[in-house]
């Protein structure tokens, strides 16, 4: 099968370079789901989108978001067709595994301040350890106000860690198993060591200094820790990666290489027939949970009161929009690695380069805990993207009971629509900082958009 970087021979190549800036700018600045449905609402507001709040009737071609707690957000074009007759849906997921803060995180010990925290989705904790940190999020006070957090990302902004002991002394360590090497427990992160001026015998003074400095450049207290959603994520932008700069390292590319290429994507198919979609969707790695996780009735509710403001309050019709509609869950999947070829069964892989990634399944556990795709959607699907010459392939993750993932495309499911995972292929999910090729960023794009366009 011909490469994405043989379609897009000599200088067609340009594009796909130029569209991994965008890329870059936009992963490197959406290091939460609040920041990047943030980055998503100033692009969606950018090129015409109104919030649906605002909104009393819609008409074909109009632009709409609405947004979940700024933690999820579903955007709309509207088609020339009845949303009753269903819709082109793009989702993804753009919460990312990292580490929280506990309600009550701050403590001392041994002369240092350390944070308490809670790791978030699954990670190999040793791969987090030593590391330069930074420290996004919100903190919210007793009179509403919100403050906004973000420590660590520029070049002379401290940053945190977690530490890890020493190989000099690690004899013990070593012999445990990785999910031991470092414990949840252990994930402590280091914030601090100066004592400020004390009392005789006042004790904890360098959390007081800590204190101190929260209070006067944050307007924190310590009892604001309660009501903050703060999380620890690696510290820094994505880079390009490899000598013919091909690929792009970053920190949450699970998901957010999906939510940036389907929201872009969807920007571009301006005059849909069928009312197109886009969801931007947080609680993915924890599973879908909560009211601004897939689960969630937000999306539900959303389409009701659109199909309201077209007079039609029914609950059937609610349902019809629903089961009419076509969708790609679009998250990413395992790119096949030289390095650790045993967990994957290379005639079902994915690699890097090739396009898109269609998994009818990725729960590889006799196919369970995943969605399962009808061969019927998969041909059409095969049809659209070759009449377009759009390269893509199919995968599983992962070999036969190795493991397998989650995915928000059950849940679509489950409300009776079509739908199968497509994605771009990742090397070291979860890890700190995760790989991707630009060339199937690019090509993602070019089949969600065919997507978007061609379904019926
Ligand atoms: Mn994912
Ligand atoms: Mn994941």
């Amino acid at each position: 099968m011909e490469t994405v970087w043989e379609k897009y021979g000599g200088s067609k190549q340009k594009a796909i370079m130029e569209f991994s800036e965008g890329y870059k700018k936009f992963l490197g600045e959406s290091k939460t789901e609040r920041e990047a449905v943030k980055y998503a609402i100033d692009l969606l507001k950018k090129d015409g989108f109104k919030d649906l709040k605002d909104v009393k009737k819609l008409k074909a071609g109009d632009k709409v978001y609405a947004n979940n707690r700024d933690k999820n957000l579903c955007a709309f074009i509207i088609g020339k067709e009845d949303l009753e007759n269903g819709m082109n849906i793009l989702g993804a997921h753009i919460d990312s595994p990292r580490v929280d803060l506990k309600q009550h995180p701050l403590y001392e010990d041994s002369g240092l301040v350390l944070l308490d925290t809670h790791y978030y989705g699954g990670i190999k904790k040793y791969q987090w350890v030593a590391q330069p940190m930074a420290l996004h999020g919100v903190v919210c006070k007793k009179d509403g106000t919100v403050i906004n957090v973000a420590i660590g990302e520029k070049e002379d902004e401290p940053v945190i860690e977690f530490s890890d002991l020493l190989i000099h002394l690690a004899q013990d360590q070593m012999q445990k198993t990785g999910a031991k090497v470092v414990e949840g427990e252990d994930l402590n992160a280091l914030f601090g060591s100066i004592p400020a001026k004390g009392k005789d015998g006042e004790k904890e003074l360098v959390k007081k200094n800590i204190l101190d400095i929260l209070k006067k450049q944050y307007n924190i207290e310590e009892d604001d820790f309660i009501s903050a959603e703060l999380e620890i994520v690696p510290a820094g932008k994505p880079r390009d990666l490899g000598l013919d700069r091909s690929m792009v390292m970053g920190y949450g590319h699970d998901d957010r290489i999906c939510a940036y290429t389907s929201l872009i994507a969807f920007m571009e198919v301006t005059k849909p027939e069928r009312t197109t979609c886009c969801i931007l969707v947080d609680k993915e790695e924890v599973g879908s949970i909560g009211q601004s996780g897939m689960q969630s009735r937000f999306f539900e509710n959303t389409i009701a009161e659109m199909l309201a403001m077209a007079g039609k309050e029914s609950h059937i019709a609610l349902r019809h929009a629903l089961r009419n509609s076509k969708m790609l869950s679009s998250d990413v999947s395992v790119a096949f690695d030289p390095n650790y070829p045993s967990v994957c069964e290379p005639k079902n892989t994915a690699y890097f380069g090739k396009g898109i990634v269609f998994n009818k399944y990725t729960g590889a556990r006799g196919k369970s805990g995943c969605n399962d795709a009808r061969p019927e959607y998969i041909a059409q699907l095969r049809k659209i993207m070759d009449d377009e010459k759009v390269i893509y392939q199919t995968a599983e993750l992962g070999r036969v009971d190795q493991g397998g993932g989650g995915t928000i495309a059950y849940i679509l499911g489950n409300l009776d629509m079509d739908v199968i995972d497509a994605g771009i292929a990742v090397q070291n999910m979860h890890a700190c900082y995760e790989t991707a090729s630009k060339a199937d960023i690019y090509e993602g794009y070019i089949a969600y958009r065919t997507f978007l366009r061609d379904i019926k």
